[in-house]
């Protein structure tokens, strides 16, 4: 039996051994809890220390200026919800249309309490227009959110022109950064952001925990309420355990930083090449390479309602990848409002798999992948002749 490939580390990505060898002595005989003052406990703050360190460095930020959360999603709500709330509530905040539903469902929440909001569109290649920005601020606004990196695309966002404006209009600037984290470099001392959210388990770290960059005088109020840990932003013993492996987990990504971003680039390039020679009516959705290193989002013209068959082919096949249109299964099948946002047609916007590659892939996994891809998509319905945008290049 040949074993699996996984190619969906945008989904999450498998603990680096590493990582899981940092965390274990925290989850069985250093148990202590930060907060108390004998010895056991001061070396778990100690660890939690170190850890808060290391993803510091991931970012350039200073240490003080992590908040440690349970998840990105929380480090998404807490920058949002946290920051109208500092502001005095109401107001306005813009979204970019692509975000992750952890922002969109937020801003839905913020509605309802009376929060006005904008949605920044993107062009057909997955970019959010820097110049509808000027347009859509107004004087109440009091965050602007727009993601580094779209989870379903790949594609990079200009978060340092968005962010210079958001700035030059006295608002707050928040990125979701939890998929680009770790695979490109993220610099805030060049990157005017405020806010940043950041999550472990995207870069071979444990699930259930992230962190939110806050940038010094920021101004933001707790959404968790307790005993007053993480400077009173994030109340809850801290998940000590997890938070040396994301700590590990940021190390390890800095580290090999330049050399796995070149490596990935070449092996996605390798694989769209393939897929383009192999599978006449692929095309490829988003930016062709302002893009995450190991990131494709792939369509087959005419084929696009059975993607959700051709990903059951392939897993059957060995090979685990994503339906682009959400990465839950609950939404599968369901057009994707990412696609939708770069002006698919609702069916081609059903269609898309998402193949991300990470640390541990290799030349060997893509070229099998090769091998059975195009007797996949052979095996679906015949394409129809299908012209206009999206269609194969
Ligand atoms: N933001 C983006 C862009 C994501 O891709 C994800 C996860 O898929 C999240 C936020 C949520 O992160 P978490 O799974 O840690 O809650």
């Amino acid at each position: 039996v040949s074993p699996r490939i996984y190619f969906d580390h945008s989904a999450t990505t498998p603990l680096d051994p590493r990582v899981l060898a940092a965390m274990g002595p925290h989850l069985a005989e250093r148990f202590g809890n930060p907060s108390s003052l004998y010895q056991e406990g001061r070396e778990a703050r100690q660890a939690v220390e170190r850890a808060r360190g290391q993803v510091a460095d991931l970012l350039g930020a200073d240490p003080a200026e992590i908040v440690f959360t349970a998840s990105g999603t929380e480090a998404d709500n807490l920058a949002l919800l946290g920051a109208v709330s500092a502001a005095g509530g109401g107001g306005h905040v813009i979204v970019s249309a692509i975000e992750h539903p952890a922002i969109l469902e937020t801003v839905k929440h913020l509605e309802k309490t009376g929060v006005a909001v904008s949605l920044l569109p993107v062009d057909r290649e997955g970019v959010a227009e820097v110049a509808a920005l000027g347009a859509l601020l107004r004087p109440d606004t009091r965050l602007v959110s727009v993601m580094a990196a779209n989870n379903v695309t790949g594609v990079l966002q200009p978060v340092a022109e968005l962010s210079r404006l958001t700035g030059a209009h006295g608002a707050i600037f928040h990125t979701d950064a939890v998929q680009a984290a770790g695979k490109i470099p993220l610099e805030v001392r060049c990157l005017p952001v405020d806010l940043l959210s950041l999550s472990a388990h995207k870069l071979h770290g444990p699930k259930g925990v992230g962190a939110l960059y806050v940038r010094k005088g920021t101004r933001l109020s707790p959404i968790v309420h307790g005993g007053g840990q993480e400077r009173g932003l994030r109340s809850a013993t801290e998940n000590v355990a997890g938070i040396v492996g994301f700590g590990e987990a940021a190390a390890l990504a800095k580290r090999d930083l330049v050399d796995e971003v070149a490596r990935l680039v070449t092996l996605r390039e390798h694989l769209w090449e393939g897929v383009k020679a192999l599978v006449p009516n692929a095309y490829l959705a988003g930016h062709p390479f302002r893009r995450l290193p190991g990131h494709l989002c792939l369509g087959f013209s005419g084929q696009e309602n059975e993607a959700i068959k051709l990903l059951l082919a392939l897993d059957e096949a060995g090979v685990a990848v994503s339906s682009g249109s959400a990465c839950s299964a609950s939404h599968a099948g369901q057009p994707s409002h990412v696609l939708q946002a770069m002006g698919f047609d609702p069916i081609r916007a059903r269609g898309s798999l998402r193949v991300t590659l990470g640390r541990f892939s290799t030349k060997d996994e893509v070229d099998h992948f090769l091998d059975i891809l195009p007797g996949a998509v052979a095996s679906l319905r015949p394409a129809a002749s299908h012209a206009g945008f999206g269609a194969p290049r």
